[in-house]
């Protein structure tokens, strides 16, 4: 690198090198398309390029995130490709004064000679052991709930622990809950109260990848090496290696020679050891030597609690009910939760509209339509004449007496609310009303909901027996 000069500004010139960020913004309109580069990358700032890192900045937090999420790896790859020593990329916020920076990638390990045999083979690629850790996988950023509570508990134990509390811990669960979360949360507070300890997180297929690469290149010794020096050893998704005879044999090795000298391992899986198909049985039964913790689906409250703590993090407020009602409605997991407000979020910033409910409904729609297979608007119609005792033919019939009016309204207001059908759609429903008059239904429920405490009673029961 040239001596850096300095330019009226105040900046070290040296360390913008233009070049390298047209070149990387080449590269990154050919892999993601023009739209997704005009909306993303675009805003993007380069701030720096020093000591083979690359600093950028984001017009807002969440195009940080934006970006974070969906297109670190591909801008990880472009800035390699120009750059092999490029090591890392840290994404601010624009003009942030008071928070310092956010890096975005960090390697797990800090010794780079430790990175070192491997990578003579790969000419300039460089090749990482561990895997990055996400800055906002904390123990902080993890809303805890009774589903979690007890994986969480023994991740914090593990953690904060200098003696190894139990090995492994062994963590599972169904897929988007929580598991990778929970390690990388690990990895950060070991990393943060004991430096000095080398921690590793992998998945269990990077794993194998660099296994089969040691292999070919008649390295295992230096593989061995390198995993067998480590404190703490996390394999993500083990279940990926049932099956695989040899990276399972080899496995097997490691972890009980990490195990035999008391350091910690942490696993995870998306089933219970015991029901590791594929496993060996000695594998399986000493996966489950230590504490194994399972991570039970989310429920309603726990849902929406991680939908107010994202939400608090996006700079602008989000309606409660609009969380209430994604809260409500995403009941899969916490991937897909995450992603339904992202969206929702993204759709906001970008067309710069209000956000309301049937804004929502229409940004999700094709995800929506996945859950109303139990639940339609007859369903509710049905429950809602039950509830106030009257006839079900009286919902779809022209009369306006105030006995039915009020439970046709509700009925309206549920089924926009619990189905992702159309107002026009539900209108037709209704004895072929029109769409204006079921706006005008839920619009009048909204505002009952405020002012009446019975209605709102009323409405929060209904919900409950529709989706139990
Ligand atoms: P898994 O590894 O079990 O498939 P992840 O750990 O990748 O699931 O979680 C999926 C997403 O949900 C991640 O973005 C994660 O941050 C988020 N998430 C999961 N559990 C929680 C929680 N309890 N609080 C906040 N966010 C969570
Ligand atoms: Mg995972």
């Amino acid at each position: 690198m040239p001596p850096a000069k300095l330019s009226a500004q105040g900046e070290f010139l040296s360390h913008l090198d233009p070049r390298l960020w047209d070149q990387v913004r080449e590269t990154l309109k050919q892999t993601l398309g023009l739209q997704i580069f005009q909306n993303w990358i675009q805003p993007l700032i380069f701030k720096a390029y020093q000591d083979h890192q690359v600093v950028l900045e984001a017009p807002t937090p969440f195009i940080r995130d934006w970006v974070t999420t969906h297109y670190l790896e591909t801008l990880y790859k472009a800035f390699r490709q120009q750059r092999p020593e490029f090591k890392s990329l840290t994404l601010n916020v624009f003009s942030s004064s008071s928070s310092g920076p956010l890096p975005i990638v960090e390697e797990m390990t800090s010794d780079p000679a430790r990175l070192d045999p491997l990578s003579s083979h790969e000419g300039d690629e460089r090749l990482l052991i561990g895997s990055p850790l996400d800055p906002r996988l904390t123990f902080e950023n993890f809303v805890v709930g009774k589903p979690n509570e007890l994986a969480h508990a023994a991740a914090r134990r593990v953690a904060e622990s200098t003696s190894v509390p139990f090995n492994p811990l062994f963590l599972y669960g169904g897929v988007g809950l929580g598991k990778t979360h929970l390690m990388h949360a690990i990895a950060h507070h070991i990393q943060h109260i004991h430096p000095r300890r080398k921690v590793m997180y992998l998945s269990a297929e990077k794993f194998m990848y660099q296994f089969i690469k040691a292999l070919r290149f008649r390295d295992t010794v230096a593989f061995k090496e390198r995993f067998r020096s480590v404190d703490v050893l996390m394999i993500d998704d083990v279940q990926f290696i049932s099956g695989k005879d040899s990276t399972q044999e080899e496995f097997f090795h490691t972890f009980n020679a990490l195990v035999d000298q008391n350091r910690q391992v942490i696993i995870s899986a998306d089933k219970s050891p015991s029901s590791l198909e594929g496993m060996e049985e000695r594998m399986r039964s000493r996966l489950g030597w230590g504490l194994v913790a399972d991570i039970h689906p989310t429920t309603y409250e726990l849902r929406l609690g991680i939908l107010q703590t994202k939400a608090e993090q996006f700079s602008f407020s989000i309606p409660p009910k609009i969380l209430e009602f994604l809260a409500h409605k995403i009941t899969s997991n916490i991937r897909e939760l995450e992603g339904a407000l992202t969206r929702v979020v993204a759709h906001t910033t970008l067309v710069g509209r209000q956000m309301t409910l049937e804004m929502v409904q229409d940004v999700l729609r094709d995800l929506l339509k996945s859950y109303d297979r139990v639940l339609t608007v007859e369903d509710i119609q049905r429950r809602v004449a039950e509830y106030y005792r009257i006839r079900l033919a009286d919902i779809h019939s022209p009369k306006r007496t105030k006995t039915v009016t009020l439970p046709r309204q509700v009925a309206m207001f549920l089924a926009k609310q619990l189905t992702s059908k159309s107002l026009p759609e539900i209108g037709r429903q209704f004895g072929g009303r029109d769409h204006t008059t079921v706006l005008h239904g839920v619009r009048k429920i909204e505002e009952l909901m405020n002012t009446n405490a019975a209605v709102r009673e009323d409405i929060e029961l209904l919900r409950k027996t529709l989706q139990a």
